[in-house]
């Protein structure tokens, strides 16, 4: 049985999840697979790509800080890949690269099908304008959330992504400072890294009601301040980005070998590791 070569590229790398998930879903599926970890910065990653292809390499997963790099390298890219600017999952075929983005749809089957959240007409804020933030933002419209109002530090790209999704009467940028004026909201993203270098802004709980799904698109420690404010102000639910995670690695393992593994082995194999946190629902 020929093995298929797939790895993901970011920078940091050693404690990406995903051979571990990927190797998962081979056992699952029958599907023999080497999947490994390759630490890439912006500089190196177009190099470090051409050695992985002549290694044998046919698909790759994209994480922080590439995602955006990523589309510049491809030869043609998804619809939704193209709406994110931004690419977490390379697919080969022939001698190119062919770009997509599965964070979208993972963080929607994790919230409707694992969570059981209907997101139709949910008031939502959208925190963070980076890679996560534009993969998100397209999947969660389409889903039929109501008005979004995006929140980033640095306004201009908030503005920008308010641009890319182009519905002015539905999709709005707002500052931090704003937010206690916005009222009560249906749906929370957390999709920045904050808690990662400078910590969380400050998040005043009148965004919080009684009905209020928060989510934090982050995993283990960096997703503890925010699903803390969170179940502090009262959510209903307070959900990690393990589920999220698992989803679009099965959506990426679906387009390089043509079959979707189950999730709910792999989410729960995670979940068992103490370094995940339990959601809040
Ligand atoms: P990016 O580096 O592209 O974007 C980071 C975002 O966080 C930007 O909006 C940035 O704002 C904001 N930010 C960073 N530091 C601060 C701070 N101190 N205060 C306020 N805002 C801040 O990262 P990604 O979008 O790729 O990733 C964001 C998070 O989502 C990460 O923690 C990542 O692990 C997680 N993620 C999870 C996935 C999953 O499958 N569960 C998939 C993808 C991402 P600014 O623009 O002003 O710099």
């Amino acid at each position: 049985m020929t093995e298929s070569h797939h790895a993901v590229f970011g920078h940091p790398i050693t404690h990406s999840l995903s051979p571990r998930i990927h190797t998962r879903f081979g056992h699952q599926t029958g599907i023999v697979i080497h999947f490994e970890a390759i630490d890439a910065t912006p500089e190196t990653f177009a190099t470090a790509l051409d050695a992985f292809v002549a290694g044998g390499g046919t698909g790759a997963s994209v994480t922080l800080p590439l995602k955006e790099l990523a589309l510049t390298l491809c030869a043609d890219a998804s619809d939704r890949a193209r709406r994110a600017g931004a690419v977490n999952t390379l697919v080969r075929e022939g001698d190119r690269w062919l770009g997509d983005n599965t964070d979208g749809i993972g963080l929607v089957r994790d919230l409707t099908g694992r969570h059981g959240l209907d997101l139709r007409q949910r008031r939502t804020l959208l925190l963070g304008a980076g890679g996560a933030a534009r993969g998100v933002a397209p999947a969660l419209i389409d889903a039929g959330i109501g008005e979004m109002f995006i929140v980033n530090r640095s306004s201009d790209r908030a503005d920008a992504l308010v641009d890319t999704l182009g519905q002015p009467k539905r999709v709005h940028s707002r500052y931090f400072e704003d937010l206690p004026a916005l009222g009560e909201f249906d749906l929370v993203v957390n999709a920045t890294s904050a808690a990662r270098s400078g910590g969380l802004p400050t998040l005043p709980t009148s965004l919080v009601g009684a009905r209020t799904a928060c989510v934090d698109l982050s995993y283990g420690e960096v997703a503890i301040p925010f699903l803390a404010w969170a179940r502090a102000a009262g959510a209903h639910h307070a959900i990690d980005g393990v589920g999220m995670l698992v989803e679009q690695a099965a959506e990426a393992f679906k387009l390089w070998h043509g079959v979707r593994p189950h999730t709910d082995e792999a989410y729960a194999a995670l979940r068992e590791r103490d370094v995940l946190l339990v959601t809040g629902d």
